[in-house]
């Protein structure tokens, strides 16, 4: 399968902090890869490298033989805008918008009129079952709603990456096991790759491949399962 996005040679300090020494990933089109490791490992700072969200200090980021890390702002929050989705562990939905509206942002930033708009984010929610809080505020919903809102959000563009920073890391296991079934079987019916932190092996279970980061440095762990 081919490669969509990869990273190599990665290194990433705050102040004296080194966060990443030397870290890569190759991301196939739709797989569903999942970054494991101890906490403070460089699991979010790889993430947010990967996702175009954090400038590395040095390495590359290719994404679809581009190289994001030499693009200009603009030309990367336009990609980050089409092609990419996120879904972080909290506080990502707009606490005044109702989760309809907050599915639909995305849509309605890019320009679709609010009737398309509201009619494909009914049919994420749906899908993600969450069609029940359509109406009501993110803070109005439980967190495993919310979060199913956030990953409806995330898809409804049909991105072709899906980055999800510990997306179950507020919630109790069933809720944590719902949002992870829906995610990956949605993204695996629209051919999204997935590209997922967690540090918990229940959650990684959905992955297709593990990648262990620890100090900053990621050994890829191919088809573990
Ligand atoms: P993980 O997600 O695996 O827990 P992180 O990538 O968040 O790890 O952090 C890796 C290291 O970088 C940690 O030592 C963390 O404290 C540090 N770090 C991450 N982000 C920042 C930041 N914005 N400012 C200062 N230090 C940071
Ligand atoms: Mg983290």
């Amino acid at each position: 399968m081919t490669t969509l996005l990869s990273a190599e040679g990665l290194h990433k300090s705050f102040g004296k902090t080194s966060a990443l020494d030397g870290a890569g990933i190759a991301i196939r089109e739709g797989e569903v890869v999942a970054i494991m490791g101890p906490s403070g490992s460089g699991k979010s700072t790889l993430l947010h490298c990967l996702a175009g969200i954090l400038p590395p200090d040095s390495g590359t980021v290719t994404y679809r033989g581009q190289d994001l890390t030499a693009m200009t702002d603009n030309a990367r929050s336009e990609l980050r805008r089409t092609e990419f989705g996120f879904v972080f562990q909290f506080g990502q939905l707009v606490p005044e918008l109702t989760c309809l509206e907050n599915v639909a942002l995305p849509l309605r930033l890019s320009g679709m009129k609010r009737k398309d708009a509201e009619r494909a984010s009914r049919d994420w929610m749906e899908r993600l079952e969450v069609d029940t809080v359509a109406d009501q505020r993110p803070g109005e919903t439980s967190g495993g709603q919310g979060q199913r809102v956030a990953v409806a959000r995330a898809l409804v563009t049909a991105p072709k990456v899906v980055f999800a920073d510990e997306p179950t890391g507020a919630l109790d296991s069933l809720n944590g096991e719902r949002v992870m079934h829906l995610l990956t079987t949605a993204a695996r019916e629209t051919g999204a790759a997935v590209v997922l932190v967690t540090h918990e092996a229940r959650v990684a279970a959905y992955s297709d491949r593990e990648v262990v980061v620890r100090d900053g440095r990621s050994r890829d762990v191919e088809f573990v399962r």
